[in-house]
């Protein structure tokens, strides 16, 4: 063969010899997909693998079994609006302004949401080149500027606040709570990117849309990175739940919403496994804040914690947290590390190779050793505000209440000097105060306490600002 002719055959041939290992190594160097499912409402107590006796969680129990569970995992806030602000940011609420004192979240007559200027990690991953979803409940404001689509995410379908707002007209007293609730009560609409596509949303399958949406979203996004952000409307009250799952939890209607997102988990998972994602996936399931008492048998529980949803108790803000990365994170770990909702940021970024911002004060830590069981935990402490208010710090097995208040009883918040103790450890359910035990333990969280509210610049509250009355 004369070499002319013979030469491009060589050439193809050297190319390829050169490509294939960088192909090889640029597939090897893709960054992870990103999974955050978040429940609303859901208590430490409430699913099988946190120890409910009725509740049947077989997926996350699955899920569980093959990740790590934590123990000691915190939500930032004991409400919905700033907690998910604060998943969403790296941040603790009050220096994002997503927080106050006077409306504790966001409602339909609300004029703000977060702002522009925060960083999300759906921005900071597709700025990587990720594709990212938000498919759920917002609740981080309603008005266009303010949707998932304006931070960070390709597509959004869900609904913008909680699904018991927007009250129609001739509300039974109570409907939230109710054990036999009925759709048309609430006008919540369902938007599909910025646009209303249904109002009032069908609750009964919102759980089952969520989840086709999102096994679409992961069948879409398998040959690049994605990120799917899944913030379930259950179970929070209203509850629904479809016709498959009605009638069959031993715990009730209650159970029978908390069973269908556990389906709901099952389906996201099989669908990762079945793409052949699973190997190159975190996926992390938690809450965005303890059970809402008040509603009886129509909220949840905290197990053996203390108080829910609204307080600074550790029902209110200690959570479940799953992680699952199938071949990463050694299956079975029970992991007792302090670790919150925060950390997510920094660890989704840290993943991504994306840089955590210099700019601004970020709250969270990277989970990643904790997740490979490389190194310790890098999170030492954690801070429970309710609203703009420090009211506890956890530091190691103990924690200082400075100020308590139920979540949602009509008590007025009580001052404590000295703060009360609790060693997490030995008492998890906080009833026996052993301030008088251990004052240096009391001395250095109390010092710490005070070095952290230094360093924190409130911003002006978006959650005050309304429209005017009609
Ligand atoms: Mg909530």
């Amino acid at each position: 063969m004369p070499l002319q002719r013979f030469a491009p055959t060589l050439f193809l041939l050297l190319l390829g010899l050169v490509a294939l290992p960088r192909s090889a190594a640029a597939k090897a160097r893709r960054p992870p997909n990103i999974v955050i499912l978040f429940a609303d409402d859901l208590g430490y107590g409430d699913l099988g693998c946190y120890g409910h006796p009725s509740i049947r969680t077989p997926h996350l129990d699955r899920m569980a079994a093959e990740g790590m569970r934590f123990t000691d995992f915190y939500s930032a806030a004991p409400v919905c609006t700033p907690s998910r602000a604060a998943l969403l940011t790296g941040r603790l609420p009050v220096r994002s302004g997503m927080t106050s004192d006077r409306r504790g979240v966001l409602f339909p007559d609300s004029t703000g949401g977060l702002p522009q200027d925060e960083i999300t990690i759906a921005e900071a991953l597709r700025n990587r080149g990720y594709a990212t979803a938000c498919i759920g409940k917002w609740h981080l404001g309603h008005r266009p500027q303010h949707l998932p689509t304006r931070h960070g995410f390709d597509h959004y379908l869900g609904v913008p606040y909680s699904n018991d707002m927007d009250a129609a007209p001739g509300l039974p007293v109570g409907a939230s709570g109710r054990l036999d609730p009925e759709i048309e009560w609430w006008n919540v609409p369902l938007l599909r990117d910025e646009a209303v596509i249904e109002r009032p949303a069908d609750q009964h399958t919102l759980t089952e849309r969520y989840t086709e949406e999102s096994v679409r979203f992961i069948r879409r996004s398998r040959s690049k990175p994605f990120f799917l952000y899944l913030p379930y409307t259950m179970p929070h009250v209203p509850l629904f739940a479809s016709k498959g799952y009605q009638g069959k939890s031993p715990r009730g209607l209650y159970g029978d919403v908390v069973e269908e997102m556990d389906g709901s988990v099952g389906q996201i998972l099989a669908a990762l496994r079945k793409e052949g994602l699973a190997q190159n996936t975190l996926v992390f399931f938690t809450s965005d804040n303890g059970p809402w008492l008040p509603q009886k048998a129509a909220g949840g529980s905290a197990g053996l914690l203390r108080e829910g949803k609204g307080s600074t108790w550790e029902g209110g803000m200690r959570v479940p947290g799953i992680a699952w990365w199938p071949r990463r994170i050694q299956p079975g770990h029970i992991e007792r590390s302090l670790a919150s909702t925060l950390d997510l940021f920094n660890t989704a970024l840290s993943l991504a190779e994306a840089p955590i911002p210099s700019d601004r004060p970020i709250d969270g830590v990277d989970l990643r050793p904790l997740l490979f069981r490389t190194g310790p935990g890098a999170r030492q402490s954690f801070f429970y505000y309710r609203g703009t208010q420090l009211y506890a710090v956890r530091r190691g097995p103990y924690k200082a209440h400075f100020v308590t208040r139920s979540g949602y009883g009509r008590d007025a918040a009580v001052k404590h000097d000295p703060p009360l103790l609790f060693h997490l450890g030995h008492d998890p359910s906080e009833q026996y105060n052993v301030a008088a035990l251990s004052p240096d333990v009391l001395a250095e969280i109390t010092r710490e306490a005070a070095q952290h509210q230094a360093g924190v610049v409130p911003a002006m509250s978006q959650l005050e600002a309304v429209e005017p009355p009609k």
